[in-house]
């Protein structure tokens, strides 16, 4: 899925907390998108493996989430609203496609890996592939109720955000014959370098 579906779903976190403790909401807000986003920066090291941690992000987020009920302030509701968020990003993943350079191939059986069974999770591909236009009905069914528990400012997050997940869907399929054609052009010694998939 795409990262901006992972930060939209994580606004949703947010949104529900705001439910029962509207005070939160700006710090929730920011903890939601950016717990969302936060395990996709592993995608030029160790993509799906280096920050995705679906059991021990889930498991985090349920201490954290009872610290934040026990002694609610701004810092402990904040991290218990990432953490969620970053657990269901990294399970999550678990129904998208596979770890390829073209994963509406379908040949990948890499989706996320669980540090906790030490084995990648195969792709369910119940979202073929991140950037697939179900990717950006999931984004648009999560980003919109939710952005209506907040603000101008949220509203305006989330307009930008659908709207650049919208552009992907429409250049996803030609993004592979444009990486394939960049690396080819780099010098040779940037290639192991290189995220595993754009291999030389
Ligand atoms: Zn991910």
């Amino acid at each position: 899925m795409m990262a901006t579906t992972h930060a939209l779903v994580g606004l949703a976190v947010a949104a529900v907390v705001t439910l029962v403790a509207p005070e939160y909401g700006v710090i929730a807000a920011a903890a939601g998108l950016t717990g969302g986003v936060f395990p996709d920066l592993d995608i030029y090291a160790g993509h799906r493996r280096t920050l995705h941690f679906p059991v021990y992000y889930t498991a985090a987020a349920a201490v954290a989430g009872v610290v934040a009920f026990v002694l609610p302030v701004p810092w402990t509701v904040g991290v218990a609203v990432f953490l969620a968020a970053a657990a269901l990003h990294a399970a999550s993943d678990a129904l998208g496609g596979g770890l390829e350079l073209e994963p509406w191939e379908g040949t990948s059986e890499r989706a996320v890996y669980s540090h906790y069974h030490r084995r990648w999770v195969p792709p369910r591909r119940l979202v073929r592939y991140d950037g697939a236009p179900e990717d950006l009905a999931l984004a648009a069914l999560f980003g919109t109720p939710a952005a209506l528990a907040f603000g101008p400012t949220v509203h305006q997050v989330v307009a930008v955000t659908l709207a650049v997940s919208a552009g992907w869907v429409v250049v996803r399929k030609h993004v592979p014959t444009v990486a394939t054609w960049v690396v080819a052009q780099l010098p040779e010694g940037v290639h192991p370098h290189l995220p595993e998939r754009f291999g030389p």
